[in-house]
């Protein structure tokens, strides 16, 4: 199957934190996605040079929305994607991605790994089942935190943060490691859901295998 390619406009964009955007696309007719799920997206001038975003707005609102890390250490699709107004136009690709709800767990993120966490939040917040479910989310620095006041607002107690390089009122100090999850998970027979960097998800897999739990409750990304 051929996979369709949408042109769409940005209509807004903000910031989230010093280097990560909320851009707000118009959403092509018809089109459909499940929270956690990404898609490629791609600039006019470039558009086989595609990169996989995640949605962050919910499957029925009118509008798409991205939160996405620029990086500007090198003339990559992000840092251009940063510099893009509202009126200008992005592709996008159709829906996929492996990382979907299956009940209450707990979410562990690092850094902008937190997407797909945000759509599937969002979901349970607006249908008053976000109980139950845990995030550990961690970053370099406070400042570094994605929506940190609405993740508190969602899950209270439940949302743990942690920075590995520096302390700060309100935050853990610290990577997660087997030590830091014994701490905070009681149940190792639970959903866990993982995104983040690549070595940080194979850490994290490990030491929860190591503590018991089973490889069939971890969702990651294939
Ligand atoms: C399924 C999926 C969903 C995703 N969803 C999101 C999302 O919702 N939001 C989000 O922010 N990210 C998301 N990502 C990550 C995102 O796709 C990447 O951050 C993005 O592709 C980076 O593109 P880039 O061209 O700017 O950087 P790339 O060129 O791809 O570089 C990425 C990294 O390598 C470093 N690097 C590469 N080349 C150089 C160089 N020459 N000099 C110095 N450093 C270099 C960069 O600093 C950066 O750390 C997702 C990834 C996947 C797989």
């Amino acid at each position: 199957m051929t996979e369709q390619r949408h042109t769409a406009e940005i209509l807004m964009t903000g910031f989230v934190t010093h280097d990560v955007k909320r851009f707000i696309v118009e959403r092509p007719t018809g089109y459909e996605f499940s929270p956690g799920q990404a898609t490629e997206m791609s600039l006019q001038e470039a558009p086989d040079d595609a990169r996989p975003f995640t949605f962050t707005s919910l499957p029925d609102d009118r509008v798409l929305e991205f939160t996405i890390k620029g990086y500007f250490d090198h003339d990559g699709m992000t840092g251009k994607l940063h510099r893009r107004k509202p009126g200008d136009k992005v592709l996008i690709g159709d829906c996929w991605g492996t990382i979907t709800y299956r009940g209450p767990g707990v979410f562990i993120a690092g850094g902008a790994g937190v997407t797909p966490f945000i759509a599937i939040l969002r979901r349970l917040w607006a249908d008053d089942k976000a109980a139950g479910n845990r995030l550990l989310f961690s970053n370099r620095t406070a400042a570094d935190v994605i929506l940190e006041k609405e993740f508190r607002a969602m899950l209270g107690e439940d949302f743990i943060s942690t920075l590995t390089r520096e302390q700060a009122h309100g935050h853990l100090h610290g990577r997660i490691d087997k030590n830091f999850l014994e701490r905070h998970i009681d149940d190792f027979s639970q959903h866990f859901y993982i995104c983040g960097p690549k070595p940080f998800v194979a850490d994290i897999t490990a030491a929860l295998e190591d503590l018991g739990a089973s490889p069939e409750s971890l969702v990651v990304e294939d």
